[in-house]
């Protein structure tokens, strides 16, 4: 019996679940490790703070989705990767050798190693221990802080914004926000921040968080009860010292057909994988979900050793989608942006329509409004 150890339930990975529902492979023991016994759906965590979904509409039970997949659910998490061994140590302290692994175990928010982020910021991940301290923060009265002005610390401002009514600050170092995003984009959501009386603080550097206070390199203090940290993201601390190749940022290197250059029984997609031969892959969900049929198949070439690896090309850009919170949403493609009803509607749709494919599989009632 040979070992395929699939580390993380991200996005990539339910895909590898679903073509193992649909077609198991012989002589095959597949083992999915999480930290937990849910995946949370991050994508519809602004629409959860927003009062547009319940939690369970986030939600993949791991247990029905291994389950679906011929699976064995190890929820410990993995604390350790030994490559040249072949081996994973688990939370619990066993350790799972393993034929070949692949991980999907996403990202960390960056510069939580800031004086007092950890003991006063609420990092974002893991999300479900973020999203339960978060519902009891939210009770409390106060400024509240976000940091991080990407796409999510964006809707994460307006979502908290409409959820709360309470005075809101979004702060990045970056002059960008949404960061990366196009022009029009950008001073669309600036409009849009402006309109909904979030204060945006650009060009800002935090130094340390005490408790209640942010203290910024300009000497600036900002006040806070409660704030949500919301960064670009850093490696998982997992890789280092696993003897596996890593990019130059310390994710796990990978080849475009997803496979470690230098064990190729190791393969890594999402947020966790590196791409070493020059391929632009931002670490966003969407690119995690297009890497896992090319994942899926790989991983199956790689047990059978039958067929080639298929190489993942990432596409040149995305529709991007952001819940303003108030029953609207921005889209921006391309060039363009707009803001309106419609526009949620359609996010709304590309939403539901992923989980409830998971949560099918998973034996789950896909949630309705
Ligand atoms: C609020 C918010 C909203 C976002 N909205 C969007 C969006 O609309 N569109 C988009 O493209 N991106 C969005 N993102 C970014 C997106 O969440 C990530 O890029 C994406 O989740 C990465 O997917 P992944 O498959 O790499 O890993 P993840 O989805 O992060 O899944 C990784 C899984 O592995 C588990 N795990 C972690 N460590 C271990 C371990 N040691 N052992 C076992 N399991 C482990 C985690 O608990 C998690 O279940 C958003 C992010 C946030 C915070």
């Amino acid at each position: 019996m040979r070992r395929l150890l699939l580390v993380g339930p991200g996005h990539a990975h339910l895909f590898v679940l679903e073509a193992l529902a649909r077609a198991p492979l012989p002589g095959v023991e597949t083992v999915l490790v999480s930290l937990g016994a849910r995946q949370l759906y991050s994508g519809m965590v602004p629409g959860w703070i927003a009062g547009d979904y319940a939690l369970e509409q986030l939600c993949l039970e791991l247990a029905g989705l291994a389950r679906a997949a011929g699976a064995r659910l190890e929820p410990s998490g993995a604390q350790a990767l030994d490559a040249a061994r072949r081996e994973v140590r688990l939370g619990d302290g066993r350790v799972l050798g393993y034929d070949v692994a692949s991980f999907d175990i996403g990202s960390l928010p960056a510069g939580d190693e800031l004086p007092g982020v950890k003991e006063h910021a609420l990092v974002l991940k893991p999300l479900e221990q973020a999203l339960a301290v978060l519902s009891e923060s939210l009770r409390q009265p106060g400024p509240l802080l976000v940091v991080g002005g990407g796409a999510a610390g964006v809707e994460l401002a307006l979502c908290l914004q409409a959820r709360t009514g309470r005075l809101i600050t979004l702060l990045d170092s970056d002059a960008e926000v949404p960061r990366g995003a196009p022009p029009t984009a950008r001073r669309l959501v600036r409009r849009l921040l402006a309109r909904r009386g979030v204060a945006l603080r650009t060009g800002a550097a935090l130094v340390s968080l005490a408790p209640g206070a942010a203290r910024l390199e300009s000497g600036d203090c900002l006040p806070f009860t409660t704030c949500v940290w919301a960064t670009g993201a850093r490696p998982p601390p997992l890789f280092a010292g696993s003897g596996a190749a890593l990019d130059a940022r310390g994710y796990l290197a990978v080849e475009d057909t997803l496979r470690s250059p230098s064990h190729p029984e190791l393969f890594a997609a999402g947020d966790c994988a590196g791409f070493i031969r020059g391929q632009r892959v931002p670490k966003a969900g969407v690119y995690a979900v297009r890497q896992g049929p090319v994942l899926s198949a790989n991983l199956r070439a790689a047990l059978t050793g039958q067929g080639t690896l298929r190489p993942y090309r990432a596409q040149s850009g995305f529709l991007s989608l952001l819940n303003a919170g108030d029953g609207k949403a921005v889209a921006a493609w391309k060039g363009l942006a707009f803001h309106g009803r419609a526009v949620w509607r359609l996010k709304d749709f590309i939403d539901r329509r992923f989980m409830a494919r998971f949560q099918r599989l998973a034996g789950q009632q896909p949630g309705s409004r």
